[in-house]
């Protein structure tokens, strides 16, 4: 099936996108189009009119703070991946980006794209909540307000993106040299999307440990120490049964298949942590 008729702009700037489509309650954004593309050629999208982002400077933008590093919203995976850009991860993120789908769909997909879909099995959705980001949103009157991840995704394809509103940026702190991460992705073919996910960080010097389930099909959901104790959250995970426990209790769901596959995905994050 084809897409059906619609306008296309390419504004310059964030304010001209956002004036766009608060003007127009039936248009879109595009960025990579991964997503939107296939939506529009099903006619489950039917946009009046498409704004192109893709070209709008401000949303490639790339801000190193000490505390942070902040992306702009159409940074690609393939970007993250290459470490074209800053890394305030120290290589985790490219590790991530590498495992998204296939290089076609890097080259064009993008971290904002990404994030305002909310596809639950997502690896940035899942990925950004444990390392606490943040995400920049613009409003048609040019107010930037900023919202913590766990804030941000509402649930499967639900956020806290208002009518007119662009996602600008995404913030993820800085984490110190001896910061230590684990990823799991539980899908059936290397590139799709996940069944579970896992994703473990352990920074002692920043006072951060979380372990995030995600993929699940509703928000990620994240397990915290508070500071200095998360070398006692971390040995909790050594013990697959106390592990569903806590999953359970923190908010995850599922058949017992499901819970098999989330319980496994955030133990093997969490011992690919603690082997580094
Ligand atoms: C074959 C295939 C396999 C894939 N596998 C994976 C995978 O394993 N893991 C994974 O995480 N993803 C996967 N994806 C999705 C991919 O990562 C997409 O890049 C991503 O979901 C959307 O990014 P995009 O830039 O293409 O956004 P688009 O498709 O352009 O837009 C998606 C949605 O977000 C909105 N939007 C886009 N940018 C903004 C913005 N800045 N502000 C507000 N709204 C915005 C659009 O209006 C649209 O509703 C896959 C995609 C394909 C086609």
């Amino acid at each position: 099936m084809k897409a059906a008729a619609f306008d296309y702009a390419r504004p310059d700037t964030i304010a001209e996108a956002c004036a766009l489509i608060a003007g127009d309650h039936d248009a879109k954004l595009m960025a990579g189009g991964q997503s939107l593309g296939p939506m529009l050629n099903l006619r489950l999208a039917q946009p009046s009119l498409l704004v192109d982002i893709t070209r709008i400077k401000d949303l490639a933008r790339i801000e190193e703070r000490d505390d942070a590093v902040t992306f702009g919203a159409i940074v690609t995976h393939a970007a993250i991946e290459d470490r074209r850009i800053a890394d305030p991860t120290h290589g985790f993120l490219s590790r991530v980006a590498r495992g998204i789908a296939y290089r076609a769909v890097r080259t064009r997909g993008t971290i904002g794209g990404s994030l305002a879909h909310a596809d639950p099995a997502a690896d940035w959705v899942s990925t950004l909540t444990a390392l606490g980001a943040e995400i920049f949103l613009t409003g048609p009157d040019g107010a930037q307000r900023r919202v913590g991840m766990k804030d941000f995704i509402h649930g499967a394809m639900s956020t806290a993106l208002e009518p007119g509103e662009i996602l600008d940026g995404v913030r993820i702190p800085r984490f110190s040299a001896s910061a230590r991460f684990g990823f799991e992705k539980i899908c059936r073919k290397t590139g799709e999307f996940a069944e579970a996910m896992g994703v473990a960080v352990h920074d002692p010097e920043r006072g951060v440990c979380r372990v995030v389930a995600g993929a699940g099909g509703g928000r990620p959901v994240a397990i915290e120490a508070s500071r200095g104790a998360g070398a006692r959250l971390l040995d909790r995970f050594n013990d697959a049964a106390a592990v569903r426990d806590m999953l359970i209790e923190a908010g995850v769901t599922g058949d017992d298949y499901k819970m098999r596959l989330q319980v496994a995905a955030v133990r093997r994050a969490v011992a690919e942590l603690a082997a580094r």
